[in-house]
């Protein structure tokens, strides 16, 4: 895969550590062996997969010339974190658009990502009705600033276009040549599956560098049906914009559906077991609207059976702890 065509800010600074986890292989009882891709020590204010995305997406922004970054998220979005973290260091203005999922669960003065807008210097939050159009509600806000002499770029919720994409397509590679290094062979990475960039980025670099990983995505969402459509077709464009050859096969993108739990960012009994499991067994932190839920699916198809006994399972932390904070009432 050839990456160099695109530009990109740097914001990496190396690669992530791929760790194995021990203690919680055996607490699961010792069949299959659990490694973990860090992507939650990647850089900007508190870590996440959404700094990968927007390497590649804050750096078309600065080069269309934009002085100010737009984006969407919910209320505790960390993609709003992230962007509102790389506009401060590239001093670039930030608006947020905050998509009310869950009705009334807005608070002014919210911890979480919430407060960490305030303290990264975003601009202005504007929050919205849940199911709102967010991409016409970023234009809204585009139109304004316009009008008041700034050059805003509108970054898609999640930096999920293939644009942000390219940066789990290099997650791909960038993993897949630790490996090589280690010497280490992995049969199943899964991984979450949300605004949908991280997965489908994924499945275009495990085509790309020709690894025949499967992907299994975890969806925080939306039921399986609904939700692998999208991830393949934001596949295919990425694929298409990337120039991987042969495209990508539909049954590449697998997703499970039955770790949602009540809804999105709704609290369930396995995402609470999957953040107290990883704290206690491997002092990792995740968070209970993703990566607590993706845990949970792992946990769930590691006890099922699901993976082959002896297999070597990659687990992808996105990042998102500083949503805990906002869930005090839920773990205690
Ligand atoms: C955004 C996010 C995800 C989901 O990634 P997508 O690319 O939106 O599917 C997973 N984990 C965390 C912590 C996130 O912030």
């Amino acid at each position: 895969m050839n990456f160099t065509k695109f530009p990109r800010r740097g914001y990496l600074q190396g690669e992530t550590p791929i760790e194995p986890m021990k203690n919680l292989s055996k607490a699961l009882g010792g069949k299959v062996n659990l490694y973990v891709k860090r992507d939650d020590l990647l850089p900007g204010a508190s870590g996440g997969n959404k700094t990968r995305k927007l390497d590649f997406c804050i750096a078309d922004a600065i080069e269309k010339g934009a002085d100010t970054i737009i984006t969407c998220g919910a209320i505790q979005s960390n993609h709003c974190r992230l962007t509102a973290s790389w506009a401060a260091k590239e001093g670039l203005e930030c608006h947020l658009v905050l998509e009310e999922r869950v009705k009334g669960s807005y608070k002014e003065d919210g911890s979480g990502n919430n407060f960490l807008f305030e303290l990264l210097g975003v601009k202005t939050k504007r929050v919205v009705e849940g199911g709102s159009n967010m991409m016409a509600e970023m234009e809204k806000t585009a139109a304004e600033l316009k009008a008041a002499g700034k050059k805003p770029y509108i970054v898609p919720g999640g930096a999920s276009n293939a644009i942000g994409a390219l940066g789990y397509a290099a997650c791909a590679e960038e993993m897949m040549n630790q490996l090589n290094t280690m010497g280490l062979t992995i049969d199943h990475v899964v991984v979450p599956s949300g605004s949908a960039g991280t997965h489908a980025g994924m499945v275009v670099g495990m085509v790309g560098t020709n690894a025949g990983i499967p992907v299994h995505g975890i969806d925080v969402s939306k039921p399986a049906a609904d939700q692998e459509p999208g991830v393949y077709k934001l596949a295919e464009e990425t694929a298409e914009l990337l120039g991987v050859k042969g495209g990508i096969e539909r049954d590449a993108v697998k997703c499970y559906g039955e770790y949602v739990g009540p809804g999105y960012s709704l609290p369930s009994d396995a995402m609470v077991e999957a953040v107290k499991l990883f704290a206690a067994e491997e002092a990792i932190l995740l968070d209970p609207v993703y990566t607590g839920k993706v845990a949970a699916g792992l946990i769930d198809l590691v006890r099922k059976g699901a993976f082959a006994e002896g297999s070597n399972v990659l687990f992808l932390h996105t990042g998102g702890s500083p949503a805990l904070y906002a869930y005090l009432d839920t773990f205690r």
